[in-house]
C-alpha cells in the first residue's frame, strides 16, 4: 500500500473518530450513515436511523490488492461491484460476493451476506483477516481474525463501532461461468442432490430456486475459459425465469455474481409491468437494477403507510436437518414462490449466537431460505411473524433486515447477551449507538 493512500485513509478515519468522540462527550445518540442505498426493508416510522448521522461516505477506496498473497485491503464503503471490477482483471475474486451490486464490504460484515459459495466459505466476514474499528470514544483499533472483538463485529448491524478498514482473502477466478440447471419434481430428490453436491464440493457455485411446490431447480456453476455463447440478463431478459426454461447457460463471471441484481432477485414481480419486455425496453435503464429499485422503494415510502403491512422480505437460516420440516410447513402455510435457497456452512459457532441455541443447530450446514416479496395484508395472519416463529421453532436464525417481533427474552435466547454486552462495553461504553435489540424491535 502506498504511503500517500494510507495517509489519506488515516486522516479520513481520524476525522470521523474526532466527530464520534465529540458526540460521545455530549452524550448524543448517533447512527452510521454510509451513503448509497441501504439493503434493509423500508418500514413506516423507521427508527433504525435515529440520532445524528455519522457520515462515513468518504471511506470508499480500495487501498491495496496484493496479487501474490491474494489479499485485499479496502475501506468499508467499497461496493462488491466496484471491488470485482478491480480484482477480475487480475484473475482474482473475493471468496463471497453478495448478489446485489450496491452491497458494501462494511454492510456485508456488519449485517449479513450469503451467496452461492457460502456452502464452502460461509459469509464474506469469514474470509476477512483483520478489521480497523473506530470506537465511539474516538480510539482507533485493529483487531485480527479469531479475536473476540473481531468476531463480534459480524451481525452487529452498526450498533458497536464503525468498521473503517478491512483486509480479506481473494481466490483465483476465471472469466466465465457454465451453469447447469437440474430440475426436480419433489423435495426429497432435490434435497438429496443439494446435500450430495455440497458434500462433494464438485461445483464452486451452488444455489437453488424453488419455483413452486413441485418445481425445484438446483443451479450449479463452474468456471470456464471458452463459452460457446454468453447470455445477458441486464435489461430485457429475466434471469430467474431462465432457470425454469433452460437446462444450461453461460454467463460472464461479473454477470454471474450479479445475476439477481436486475430484478433485485424477483422484487420486480410485485409490479408485473416491470416484467414486460416493452416496458423494460422503454424504462428499464431507469428503474431496473437493485440500486434503482431500492431507491424507488424509498421514494415511494409514503405508500407503505397505506398498506396493512410491508411485503415479507427476509432471509432465514434453517438447520440442514430441519429443512424438510421447514419446507413442509412453507408449502402449506406460506406458499410463496420463487423461494431462493442457498446452502451456507458455518466455519465455526459464531460467538454472537447464544451457545446453547447455536449448539442445537446440530451441524455446520444451514440452508438460507430467502423470501422476497410475499404480500402480507391479511387481517388475521402476519406472515412476517409466523415466519419468525417457525424459524425459531426449528432452531434457525432470522436476519434482522426486515420486521422483527421477538420479545427481549426470546431475542437474547438466540443472540449472546453477555458477549454482546462485553463488546458494547469496550467499543461503545456510552451507548452512542442503540443496542441491537432496541435498533430492530418494532411492531
Ligand atoms: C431486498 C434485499 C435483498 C438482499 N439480497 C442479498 C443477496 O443477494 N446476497 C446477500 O449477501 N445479501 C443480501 N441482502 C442482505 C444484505 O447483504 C445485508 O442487508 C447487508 O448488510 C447490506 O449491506 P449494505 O452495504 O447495503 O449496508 P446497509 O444496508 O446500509 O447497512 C447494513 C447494516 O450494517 C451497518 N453498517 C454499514 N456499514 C458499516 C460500517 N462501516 N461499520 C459498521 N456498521 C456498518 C449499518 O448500520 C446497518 O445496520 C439483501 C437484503 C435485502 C433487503
Amino acid at each position: 500500500m502506498t504511503n500517500a493512500k494510507m495517509d489519506i485513509h488515516n486522516s479520513k478515519v481520524q476525522e470521523i473518530a474526532n466527530k464520534l468522540h465529540k458526540k460521545a462527550s455530549y452524550g448524543e445518540k448517533a447512527h452510521i450513515d454510509k451513503g448509497g442505498v441501504q439493503h434493509v426493508v423500508p418500514l413506516p416510522g423507521d427508527t433504525r436511523r435515529a440520532g445524528k448521522p455519522i457520515k462515513i461516505q468518504e471511506l470508499k477506496e480500495i487501498l491495496e490488492i496484493d496479487t501474490k498473497k491474494q489479499i485485499c485491503c479496502a475501506e468499508p464503503g467499497v461496493t462488491f461491484s466496484r471491488l470485482v471490477k478491480e480484482t477480475l482483471p487480475l484473475g482474482l475474486m473475493p471468496k463471497v460476493v453478495p448478489e446485489l451490486e450496491g452491497i458494501t464490504l462494511g454492510g456485508a460484515v456488519a449485517g449479513c451476506s450469503v451467496e452461492s459459495m457460502s456452502y464452502r466459505y460461509g459469509g464474506f466476514h469469514d474470509s476477512c483477516l483483520e478489521y480497523e474499528i473506530i470506537k465511539t470514544d474516538g480510539e482507533i483499533i485493529t483487531v485480527s481474525k479469531d479475536s473476540f472483538l473481531f468476531e463480534m463485529i459480524h451481525g452487529s448491524y452498526g450498533t458497536l463501532g464503525i468498521l473503517s478498514k478491512l483486509t480479506f482473502e481473494l481466490i483465483p477466478a476465471k472469466p466465465y461461468i457454465y451453469m447447469q440447471y437440474k430440475k426436480f419434481p419433489c423435495f426429497e430428490e432435490f434435497q438429496k442432490a443439494l446435500y450430495e453436491h455440497c458434500q462433494k464440493g464438485d461445483y464452486p457455485f451452488i444455489d437453488a430456486i424453488v419455483h413452486g411446490p413441485k418445481e425445484f431447480v438446483l443451479c450449479l456453476g463452474d468456471f470456464t475459459d471458452s463459452p460457446p455463447y454468453i447470455s445477458n440478463y441486464r435489461w430485457l431478459n429475466i434471469f430467474y425465469k431462465s432457470t425454469r426454461k433452460r437446462t444450461e447457460d453461460y454467463l460472464s463471471l461479473y454477470d454471474y455474481f450479479f445475476r439477481y441484481d436486475t430484478e433485485c432477485h424477483w422484487l420486480t414481480k410485485t409490479i408485473p409491468a416491470l416484467e414486460n419486455k416493452l416496458v423494460r425496453f422503454l424504462i428499464g435503464k431507469f428503474v431496473l437494477g437493485s440500486t434503482n429499485l431500492i431507491a424507488w422503494a424509498k421514494r415511494l415510502e409514503f405508500f407503505l403507510k397505506l398498506k396493512r403491512r410491508p411485503e415479507v422480505v427476509c432471509d432465514v437460516f434453517i438447520p440442514a436437518k430441519r429443512f424438510q420440516d421447514f419446507f413442509d410447513w412453507y408449502k402449506k402455510d406460506f406458499d410463496f414462490y420463487p423461494l431462493w435457497v442457498i446452502p451456507y456452512s458455518f466455519p465455526k459457532l459464531y460467538p454472537w449466537l447464544n451457545e446453547t441455541y447455536a449448539r442445537n443447530i446440530g451441524g455446520s450446514l444451514v440452508i438460507d431460505c430467502a423470501i422476497y416479496g410475499k404480500i402480507n395484508n391479511l387481517k388475521d395472519i402476519d406472515y412476517s411473524q409466523i415466519l419468525e416463529e417457525k424459524t425459531v421453532e426449528l432452531n434457525g436464525i432470522k436476519t434482522l433486515i426486515s420486521r422483527n417481533h421477538f420479545t427481549k427474552e426470546k431475542f437474547w435466547s438466540i443472540y449472546n447477551q453477555s458477549h454482546y454486552e462485553k463488546a458494547k462495553s469496550i467499543l461503545d461504553p456510552k451507548g452512542i449507538f442503540p443496542d441491537v435489540y432496541k435498533k430492530f424491535h418494532r411492531k
